[in-house]
Order: structure tokens, then sequence, then C-alpha cells
């Protein structure tokens, strides 16, 4: 019998996967395995600028060689393809209304230059920089037309305390306004910036457990503001350790050598790799 377990595997398509990747997406596969439920696979496309429809081709490839199998996506043009984020604009919209009408988010006028200028050095490669609170507003929002135009940001309970239990790192605490700041639910070329995205999206399809690189631990924190904000109940969270390269640097897209596609052509197998990543 399926159980209520929901995990998904959540892929970015801007570049070719890797060792890390692998790793994070056979625990996600896994963990749903073990317990008998669903696992749902969503390409992440939501920025133009970085994601290639040749990219979320390999990805898909990429899984099913390491033998990764998920039970849902949009059932069209073959077995199971991916939900896919850019087509699901109209839900983003409806979450982005509620946080404006409920006075969760402000529109925010800053450039790129001025945050840079004031930005704290951020904790990780990749995490967003600490908003210095310029464009918070003393009174409530007016709800306009589109999001369009503007940069739109979450307003951190400065000093919470937000906690969680993770799977597998155990208790975790983060300070609002210490450790993030308000951080962006929509960006300025009108696009739904990944932390509202995808708590739309696993609130949407019932994800139960979230299973993905310890990278976004912080981003979890505030993600669970918006679970809050918007009324959902939040999943459970399982976060992976990083795999290092020789550097001791997390990987990322840009070490091709360690892409599955060139450890495919290189004559390595799928069982291989897993093997590998299982031992650790
Ligand atoms: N799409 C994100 C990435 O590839 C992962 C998002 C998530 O698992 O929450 O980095």
């Amino acid at each position: 019998m399926i159980s209520s377990y929901r995990g998904r595997l959540a892929p970015s398509p801007t570049g070719f996967l890797h060792l890390g990747h692998a790793r994070t997406f056979w625990t996600a596969y896994q963990r749903a395995l073990h317990a008998n439920g669903t696992l749902i696979l969503r390409d992440e496309d939501l920025d133009p600028q970085r994601s290639r429809p040749e990219y979320a081709r390999a990805m898909l490839e990429d899984l099913r060689w390491l033998g990764i199998y998920w039970q849902e996506g949009l059932d069209v043009g073959g077995p199971y393809a991916p939900y896919v984020q850019s087509q699901r604009r109209e839900l983003y919209l409806a979450a982005w209304r509620r946080l404006v009408q409920d006075g969760f988010v402000y529109p925010c006028r800053c450039s790129r230059k001025d945050l840079v200028r004031s930005a704290q050095a951020p904790h990780d490669e990749d995490d967003e920089p600490l908003y210095p609170g310029t464009c918070r507003p003393v009174s409530a929002v007016e709800l306009p037309a589109s999001p369009a135009g503007m940069n739109w940001r979450f307003r951190v309970p400065d000093s919470e305390i937000v906690a969680f239990e993770d799977g597998h790192f155990d208790r975790q605490r983060f300070t609002a306004g210490r450790d993030f700041g308000d951080f962006l639910i929509w960006r300025r070329d009108d696009i739904p910036a990944y932390q509202l995205a995808v708590v739309v999206d696993d609130a949407d399809m019932c994800i139960s457990e979230v299973v993905r690189g310890a990278d976004l631990l912080r981003s979890t924190a505030r993600q669970i503001l918006l679970y809050r904000a918007l009324g959902y109940e939040p999943p459970r969270w399982y976060h992976c350790p990083l795999l290092l390269d020789e550097h001791g640097q997390r990987l990322a897209k840009r070490h091709d050598a360690l892409s599955l596609r060139s450890l495919r052509e290189d004559g390595k197998s799928p069982e291989t790799l897993i093997s590998a990543f299982a031992a650790k």
C-alpha cells in the first residue's frame, strides 16, 4: 500500500547534474522508497537567464541513468515528465497577493549596487546577503495590480529564533534579522524568487518531507516563516551533507569533471557511484 509519504526531486536546469546532486537525489529516492511513498519530479526553471531546456532534458536522462524513479509529474510527453515551475505562475501570484494583503511583504527599490555596498558578507556561497532594511515601510502597503518592476521582500520578525528538527543534522536554530534578513520573494524582472516558489509548490504538492542539500539549511528557516505567513503546515526536513572537491570546496555545476555526463563518458557505472556515496 502506498503510504502518505510524499517526497520530491527539485533540480534547477542551470547546468549538468553532478555527483553532489546524485547523492542528494539518491537519498531522496531511497527515503521515499523505504517509506513506500510517492516521489515527485519538479523542474525549477524559473530563472530564464540561467535555465536551458537542454539541461532539463539532460537531468531526466541522468536521473534515469542513475536508476532513480519517480511516480508523479505532469503526465505528458512521456512517462512522468516533471512539473514545471514556469507553468505555475498563477499559484505564485496568488501567494504574493495574500502576502501583500496580510502585510508580510513590501516592495524594495534598492539597486543591486546599493545592496552590494551595504551587504555584510553572505554566509555561504550563493546565500542572500543580509538586507539592511532600507525600504521597510512604516505603514501598510497597497496591493498593486502586479508585482512587476520591483523586488518584493518578506519582512522577518527581528530576533525571533526559528528552530526545526532536521532528519540528518538534528536540531537547527537560526535567528531572524541576524542569520538572514528580509529576503526576496519576487524579483524586479517579474519572476517569483526561489523561496516563494518552493514553498508554494511543496505545499501545493503536499510534500511531507523535503530532502535537499545542506546549503539550503538557512533557507529552510526563511521558508518556515513563509509557511506560517501563508497558513501552510511545514513538511519534515532532511538535509544531506554536501560533497566537497579535493580543495574542500563544495561541488558546483562548474565542476564539469564531476558531472554525471562526464563520469558516464569515462565509463563509470551508476552502481560504482552509488556504492561510493553510500559508503560515506
Ligand atoms: N532547485 C533548487 C536547486 O537546484 C533546490 C530547491 C530545493 O530542493 O528546495 O538548488
